[in-house]
């Protein structure tokens, strides 16, 4: 039998089913332990240190037990602290960014996606260079900079050849004044080989869903296909780092297996990036199940409810405190709303989930991958967060500068983010307002930047700031 080691590069020994299970055991026979609760609490809670703050995170054994604990005053304390921490390492910007469905062309057999092999009435579709331009420009028109970039999984018509042109593709559309200045990617589990390809072409962050930590559902939810490998899928963030990208982006499919399990294991696959490469995930994205073509979600009985959802996303900013935490359109406007304050650091605008939706002029449903709750325009989308009050960010100035894995993490560590992703954030929003802005939203816009540059400590930075923006305001942008 298997035993446990975060340190090991076998799926089965860092996400060790027998742990898990032990854990869940442990976290019930602790769910009303109110001491060890406001111990575990007390660790999660930042720390001021010099300038910044840190903060010591929690193991997936504590962070379980928050979980399994239904006492109300105990949650909102949960609800509070996972409040701090996000103001403390990230502030009060919301990074946007939008996915881009390249194919839905797809081998695999995964139960609860519409891409799935023997889907015969979806309408199989792949862009080609051109069209890629075209998407690219309709993204850029609305505003966009970052991209995640989607395909479903086929050796002949997807090869890596294909995602490698058209990440090159995307980089090089200059529009105006837009340009794609970050391109994620959320493709199958592949070689180190292709690892390498990707970070040479210059993604962002590779992000791939575990969909399930549970083995035997894995196997029983993906059953043909490449991906039916659960031990390749779950080792694929190590090749990924072995190929030499830095920033990976974990995620669980909510809704396919109990809940629980799949916490644990998330916050064990974190812990184990951290202990082998140094450097946690650096985001975790919590998709829930959602209609789709011939998909149901009430075929799996594991749905969650929105309370739980959004106490899960409080348990992983307690957890691991200095990993962005991504919600989808999936979720509907309130679900978002509530999620802001638990956590999460990125949520997509505008998003249509379909391949060549972006250059139609109506949502597209035929090859849609699955039903977007948040149907609103990247406009509304920005003038809500900052009515939220958030600053909607379109900064990608780490990544530019080479400032990814743990080189991120120690300028959150070291309470930089003030003087340094703050006043980015705010140019960013500057140039927004001024290229794609609607006149009501540009209004608030220089309102809430007005507000913001005040907050930056260091005067040289909110010196340099403000005429940067003023630059940009006058048209005189470098
Ligand atoms: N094909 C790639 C793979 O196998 O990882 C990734 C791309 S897939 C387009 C992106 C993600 O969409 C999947 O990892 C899955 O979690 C999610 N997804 C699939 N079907 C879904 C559904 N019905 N509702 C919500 N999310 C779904």
């Amino acid at each position: 039998m298997a035993v446990y080691n975060p340190k090991s590069l076998k799926a089965e020994e860092f996400i060790n089913d027998e742990e898990i299970r032990a854990t869940l055991a442990y976290a019930e026979e602790n769910k009303n332990n109110v001491e060890l609760i406001d111990q575990i609490l007390e660790k999660a809670r930042p720390v001021k240190n010099g300038n910044g703050c840190t903060c010591r995170g929690l193991t997936h054994r504590e962070a379980s037990v928050l979980l399994a604990c239904e006492i109300p005053e105990k949650i909102q304390k949960m609800y509070e602290i996972a409040e701090e921490i996000k103001l403390a390492f990230y502030g009060n910007r919301i990074v946007l960014f939008a996915p881009l469905y390249l194919s839905n062309y797809c081998v695999n057999g995964c139960v609860y996606c519409p891409y799935h092999m023997k889907n015969k009435h979806i309408a199989r579709k792949k862009l080609t260079q051109e069209e890629v331009r075209a998407e690219v420009i309709a993204l850029q028109d609305m505003g966009h900079k970052r991209l995640a970039i989607e395909a479903g999984e086929d050796p002949v018509n997807n090869p890596i050849e294909y995602i490698l042109d058209c990440i090159h593709t995307i980089y090089s559309v200059h529009h105006k004044n837009g340009d794609i200045r970050r391109v994620n990617v959320n493709i199958a589990a592949t070689t180190v080989e292709n690892y390498r390809k990707l970070k040479e072409a210059g993604i962002g962050t590779y992000i791939l869903f575990q969909e399930t930590y549970h083995k035997k559902s894995y196997l029983e939810l993906h059953p043909t296909g490449p991906k039916h490998d659960y031990d390749y899928h779950t080792e694929a963030m190590d090749r990924a780092m072995e190929g030499g990208i830095d920033d990976v982006g974990l995620g669980v499919l909510f809704g396919l297996e109990l809940y629980k399990y799949e916490f644990a294991g998330l916050i064990m696959h974190a812990e184990h990036l951290e202990a082998v490469h140094g450097v946690g995930p650096h985001t975790i994205s919590v998709p829930r199940v959602k209609r789709a073509d011939d998909i149901d979600p009430d075929m799996f009985d594991n749905g969650i409810d929105d309370e739980t959802f959004i106490k899960i996303a409080a348990c992983i900013r307690l957890a691991v405190p200095y990993t962005g935490m991504i919600v989808s359109t999936r979720e509907s406007e309130d679900v978002r709303r509530r999620m802001l304050r638990v956590g999460i650091s990125q949520v997509s605008g505008a998003s249509r989930t379909s391949v060549g939706g972006y250059t139609e002029e109506e949502r597209p449903h035929d090859t849609e991958q699955f039903d977007v709750s948040d149907q609103r325009t990247l406009d509304e989308v920005v003038h809500w967060l900052m009515q939220t009050g958030h600053i909607p960010s379109f900064c990608t100035a780490c990544y530019r500068e080479g400032r990814t894995g743990d080189r991120f993490m120690s300028l959150c560590k070291n309470g930089q983010i003030l003087n340094c992703c703050h006043p980015n954030a705010l140019m960013t929003l500057a140039e927004y307002l001024e290229d794609y802005a609607s006149p009501e939203t540009k209004e608030t816009g220089y309102k809430m930047i007005e507000e913001e540059l005040k907050r930056i400590p260091k005067d040289k930075v909110r010196e340099i700031a403000e005429k940067n923006i003023q630059d940009i305001r006058s048209s005189n942008r470098r």
